[in-house]
């Protein structure tokens, strides 16, 4: 199908952006559109007008500052997953992004249109709650940060207000003892996943799925059972507890526990836990 006619402007700056945002009757931003095109094409949103802030150059690069990572909400996938600074600091967000569908997406796609899309099967929103990421953001009503852990709402939804753009994620660099650990479940490679795991260890434990619930989502008994020093097999038991598990058409609730179980299990064991 073919998208319902709309405008289309090129965004010069974050202000420039707002600007055209409020004037509008009914506006998106456009970042990678490898998201936000299909929705348009199948018809499942028609906005009036389309604010490109791909090319705004000050929402683009990675940079150290402080004890922290800092990524330009418009830095592409692939970006992320060639960047030094990512590799040596987040070693889980290198791992995770390779999984984020295929090379010609990861070019296009960005990781602050991934976050603030919020799909509950995405790698990157899962990998920002692991990672204890905040979220800096620009709107109408001027600057704000909120942390990951209140970030995301449900299917699709998250604590931006309208008109307000995702500027940065910034990545505290994890305690140097901390380990990481990543897997997923997809039919195929590059597939979104059918049950997915980012893991941190360290002093404050973070378990966190994706594509299990309506958002990514911390496994927190499993979390104080890591921190109680509990052992793999007690701790892979309560991979869900708690957790309000959604099936979908890739798999029931009950089959994605027994992933969940089974993903726990084996990546608590890569990070070395007996
Ligand atoms: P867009 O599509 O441009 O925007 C998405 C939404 O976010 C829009 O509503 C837009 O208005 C809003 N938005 C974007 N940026 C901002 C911002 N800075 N501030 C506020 N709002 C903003 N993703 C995965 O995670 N895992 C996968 O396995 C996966 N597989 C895919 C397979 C296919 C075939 C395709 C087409 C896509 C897949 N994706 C997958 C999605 C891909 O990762 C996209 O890059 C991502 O979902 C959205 O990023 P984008 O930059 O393209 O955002």
């Amino acid at each position: 199908m073919k998208p319902a006619p709309f405008e289309y402007v090129r965004a010069t700056s974050v202000d420039d952006a707002m600007a055209r945002y409020i004037e509008a009757e009914d506006a998106r931003y456009l970042a990678g559109g490898q998201s936000l095109l299909a929705a348009l094409n199948f018809r499942l949103d028609a906005p009036e007008l389309l604010i490109d802030i791909s090319q705004i150059g000050a929402l683009r690069g990675i940079g150290r500052q402080g004890n922290a990572v800092i990524i330009g909400a418009m830095t592409r996938h692939a970006e992320v997953a060639a960047d030094p600074l990512v590799t040596a600091h987040l070693p889980l967000l290198a791992q995770a992004v390779a999984h984020v569908a295929h090379p010609a997406i990861r070019h296009r796609g960005t990781i602050g249109g991934s976050i603030a899309l919020a799909d509950p099967a995405s790698e990157m929103p899962a990998c920002a709650l692991a990672l204890s990421a905040v979220l800096h953001v620009n709107g109408p009503d001027g600057l704000r940060t909120i942390s990951a852990d209140d970030f995301f709402r449900g299917i699709y939804e998250t604590a931006l207000m309208p008109g307000e753009i995702l500027t940065q994620i910034e990545f505290p660099l994890p305690a140097t003892e901390a380990r990481h650990g990543f897997a997923e479940l997809a039919r195929r490679k590059g597939d979104y996943a059918m049950t997915g795991l980012a893991l941190m260890t360290g002093p404050s434990p973070r378990i966190v799925w994706f594509a299990l619930s309506d958002r990514p989502v911390r496994a927190r008994t499993a979390e104080a059972a890591l921190a109680a020093g509990e052992t793999r097999a007690n701790i892979a038991a309560l991979a869900t507890d708690g957790i309000n598990v959604l099936g979908d058409l890739n798999a029931s609730d009950a089959v994605k526990r027994h992933y969940a179980r089974i993903l726990l299990s084996r990546v608590l064991q890569e990070a070395g836990l007996p």
